[in-house]
């Protein structure tokens, strides 16, 4: 007995999702203690304050620097095994160690939103279905007036070993229709375990085409190196055949018995990326993403931490996916944006996923068309390797990118004469357009005729955006909406006119330019709805003709066989930004979006609208192509020692007081400068660039170093001071450890 005791371990350090850098000690009572072994990873409930908190165990000990008395015991112990793995809450905490954020605020971020509320980590059951014998012999015909009823039946008669309802709700099928099915005696049910599969997959249809040399090299290449961490950058131009290479390089893996997590950044994809992989592995796939209900998330997290789920494909917090056989990690579009989290835990997913998959010792690929200069670099230094596929596969040529000089001439809603010819002859060969204008809405300004009133925000500094369809003013910054006038308040005119035009605008004119053909818009607003995007490319895939109009969105990994002209109706959008990286996203968008042309049989062709045809960046882009481009903006931020041959770390605090954030950070330089190393430079506090956004006043302040220990160590000073002063005034500090936005 004695020695059980001796073993025991009395305190438990737990997280807690607050936004303090700290864990809280707690003991743990005997009752607990001898009939349960607690592990970090596992979730209790413990008091705090005045009411009581669930929390992850991040330790377990036989001490406490705290005096005893003053710790109190668990409330319960909430899992027979641990939430989060030995491997992930190792990730935890060296992201926020790394990212300076609050740990236990890391730790709840990985988990899913029902596991943070308390749900059992558990398999539900679900339903399957099954034909009876009258099902399996009834024909589809006689449905043909239910065809909801024969789509359902269809796909059970094709699934001999049941359909779950999993599966039937991916397939889109209407949970109704089983139901009447089940009335007539036509399909029967049985609830199993989640987890207890049969045929949950989709049959494979696809052989797989021959790889081209370059796609060859590169796979072989990440083959060897499989079995050890190791990251390459798959540098490909678009329609390059890149999912190409790791579909290979999957498929051996996934012989082997290992788990992949494939990121995607945007929702959008999924169905897409899902559609290519089910056709070609005869696997569990699961999908993570923000779009799918908490449920859904959660099974398909127990699935990947069940190790049932071969393939994970997910976004930004995919990342986070337990996966105790994880062989592999694939992040597409590397480049993208969205793998950095920009609010709260403002972490980026391609870093931690490298850092992960080095704890793991398993390699990295990341892909993209645009490599993003960080990893640009990282391939130069050779710290990844550089796996470049400079053809087109299959019979797909590079488009050919024309710059149209739009100085003097006159336009027909925003379109030159040249663009507008073009997508006529386009439309008649029975191809497809695509035009891209990266603002979303009808129009970004509402103004008056009589007074010059503009429409604006009433808790940001910027104007609202004009929605005609929703009969909307917003704010595409707070989120604030407001319903559209026709009069002014300020002198009461009705002249209310828009100035500038979104996508909204343009699908309406070329609407009445171009009657006969299907006009398809996709930006945030038409894509709202669950599944909307979905339903959008298929759209897309059905018709031949069609104009395809969208905002960046558009930019990202699609693949539209029939689009074969692209026009980008304002190449001069990113050129005079005030963000260093700017030129770098201008490049990776536009090279991005003319790479949707062309990418099947028919030769593909790009129109850039542009008032500076001469402006080294366009020309640069249009002649040299995106390696050449970004290698000369790579010596530039050299030359001016900006990321990635330095490290940023930005601090950023906001009040609804005009002046507090500003003075809070003038006063931590003033304190904290001199214990600073000589290597660190800081500038600032300085305002950003929309000073106030949702009632908030934004103030920031810049510090970089070509060393990360200095930074580290400055940047620490600055959190420990923040929380400090920050406990008197009501301001609030974020911490943004490599950000991609400055200002
Ligand atoms: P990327 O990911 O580089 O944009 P994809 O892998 O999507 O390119 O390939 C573009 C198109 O070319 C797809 O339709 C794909 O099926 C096809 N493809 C890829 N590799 C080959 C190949 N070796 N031979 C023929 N077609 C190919
Ligand atoms: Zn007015
Ligand atoms: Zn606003």
């Amino acid at each position: 007995m004695s020695e059980v005791l001796l073993t025991l371990s009395p305190y438990i350090k737990v997280a807690l999702p607050v936004p303090m850098r700290t864990l809280f000690d707690y003991k743990v009572p005997k009752a607990i203690a001898l009939r349960h072994e607690l592990k970090p990873g596992m979730r209790v409930k413990v008091p705090f304050g005045k009411s009581s908190r669930l929390g992850v165990i991040v330790a377990v000990s036989d001490h406490s620097e705290w005096d005893p008395d003053q710790i109190k015991p668990l409330t319960s112990l909430h899992d027979k095994s641990p939430v989060i793995s030995a491997e992930l809450m190792a990730l935890c905490e060296w992201a926020a160690r790394y990212y300076h954020h609050p740990i236990g605020d890391v730790i709840f971020h990985a988990l899913p939103i029902l596991l943070r509320k308390g749900e059992n980590a558990e398999f539900r059951t679900e339903n399957w279905w099954f034909t009876t014998e009258k099902g399996q012999t009834t024909s589809l015909e006689q449905l043909s007036r239910a065809p909801r009823q024969q789509d359902f039946l269809k796909a059970v008669q094709q699934h001999p070993n049941g359909l779950s309802q999993h599966a039937a709700s991916v397939l889109d099928l209407a949970p109704n229709a089983a139901k009447i099915l089940e009335e007539k005696g036509l399909l029967r049910k049985e609830p199993r375990s989640f987890n207890k599969g049969g045929e949950r997959h989709a049959h494979v249809t696809q052989i797989p085409p021959t790889l081209n040399m370059e796609q060859m090299r590169a796979t072989e290449h990440i083959l060897d190196y499989r079995h050890q961490f190791h990251v390459a950058l798959l540098d490909g131009v678009t329609g390059s055949g890149k999912t190409e290479v790791f579909l290979r390089v999957m498929e051996r893996l996934i012989d082997e018995g290992k788990q992949i997590l494939v990121m995607v950044p945007e929702i959008g994809l999924t169905p897409q990326t899902l559609k290519r992989f089910e056709n070609r592995f005869n696997t569990d796939i699961v999908l993570m993403h923000s779009n799918m209900s908490d449920r859904e998330r959660l099974d398909a997290w127990l699935l990947a931490a069940s190790g049932h789920a071969k393939i994970i494909i997910g976004t930004r917090s995919a990342a986070f996916i337990p996966a105790p056989n994880l062989g592999l990690i694939v992040i597409d579009e590397e480049h993208d944006t969205s793998y950095k989290q920009h609010e709260g835990f403002r972490y980026h997913a391609r870093d931690l996923a490298i850092k992960r998959a080095q704890a793991l010792n398993i390699p990295v690929l990341l892909a993209s068309a645009t490599p993003s200069y960080e990893s640009l670099t990282n391939a130069l230094q050779k710290r990844f390797a550089w796996l470049k596929l400079r053809q087109r596969a299959g019979n797909a040529h590079i488009p050919k990118m024309e710059r149209v000089d739009l100085r003097g001439k006159s336009l027909v809603h925003g379109f030159s004469e040249q663009a507008l010819v073009s997508m006529k002859q386009c439309l008649e060969r029975k191809e497809q357009v695509l035009v891209f204008l990266n603002r979303r809405g009808y129009a970004p300004t509402l103004m008056c005729h009589q007074c010059g009133w503009i429409a604006a925000c009433d808790h940001c500094d910027v104007n609202l955006t004009v929605h005609k369809r929703a009969n909307k003013l917003h704010c595409h910054h707070c989120d604030t909406q407001k319903a559209l006038i026709h009069t002014c308040p300020e002198c009461q005119s009705e002249e209310l006119f828009t100035v500038g035009e979104g996508t909204e605008q343009i699908e309406t004119q070329l609407s009445t330019l171009f009657k006969e053909v299907p006009i398809l818009r996709i930006d945030r607003d038409s894509t709202q709805r669950k599944s909307a995007m979905a339903k959008l490319t298929q759209k897309i895939h059905e018709h031949d003709q069609a104009i395809l109009i969208g905002t960046q969105m558009l930019a990202k990994g699609h693949h539209f066989p029939n689009v074969t002209l692209v026009i980008i109706m304002d190449a001069d959008a990113g050129l005079f930004s005030s963000d260093f990286r700017g030129m770098e996203r201008t490049a990776q968008l536009i090279t991005q979006v003319a790479g949707r042309a062309g990418r099947a049989k028919k030769p593909g062709h790009v129109l850039l609208q542009t008032y500076h045809p001469d402006h080294t960046a366009i020309e640069c882009l249009c002649n040299l192509g995106y390696e050449h481009f970004a290698i000369d903006g790579l010596a530039e931020r050299k030359s001016l020692s900006l990321p990635p041959f330095y490290h940023q770390v930005i601090i950023r605090a906001e009040s609804g007081n005009e002046q507090e954030a500003m003075q809070l950070l003038s006063t931590m330089r003033n304190d904290l400068e001199p214990y600073f190393s000589k290597d660190v430079f800081l500038v600032g506090p300085y305002a950003a660039i929309i000073v106030r956004k949702a009632g908030q006043h934004r103030a920031l302040i810049s510090l970089k170093s070509a060393q990360r220990a200095p930074l580290h160590q400055a940047t620490q000073m600055m959190t420990e001071w923040l929380e400090q002063s920050t406990k008197q005034h009501r301001i609030r500090f974020a911490i943004d450890v490599d950000p991609l936005e400055t200002y």
